[in-house]
């Protein structure tokens, strides 16, 4: 837990959040600000600062995280028409919050991967 990383005070629920899926180590929650009509971000609820450290240090609950997306995407019904699962990483990535997380989304056509 770091206390002033916003993803750790939502994990502690120090901050209120739309809990839609949380497991022992990954939580999910709606966006405040969503890009798309589906937009969830998918957390490990132990503080890593990008997917690529969470990854190094342990892939296996960088697993969980895909895991939790992918049933997030099904429940939230994403799963026939599709979904986008983006991990902005650092400043070129466009990363604003740094603790890892996932955002899900869709709901509809998303566009261009990126901005041209
Ligand atoms: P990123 O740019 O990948 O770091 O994404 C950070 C995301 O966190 C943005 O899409 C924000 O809208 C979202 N966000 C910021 N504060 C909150 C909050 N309190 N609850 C839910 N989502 C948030
Ligand atoms: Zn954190």
């Amino acid at each position: 837990m770091t206390t002033d990383c916003l993803f750790c005070r939502i994990a502690a629920g120090e901050i209120p959040a739309t809990v839609v899926r949380e497991t022992d180590t990954t939580l999910a929650f709606r966006d405040i600000g969503p890009k798309a009509p589906v937009h969830i971000l998918v957390i490990p609820k132990a503080h890593y600062a990008d997917v690529a450290t969470l990854a190094q240090d342990d892939p296996g609950l960088a697993g969980a995280v895909l895991a939790t997306a992918a049933v997030v995407a099904e429940t939230e019904g994403l799963l026939v028409d599709g979904f986008r699962l983006i991990f902005n990483t650092g400043e070129y990535g466009g990363q604003e919050v740094f603790h890892a997380h996932a955002h899900v989304l869709g709901g509809a056509p998303l566009g261009p991967m990126v901005a041209g």
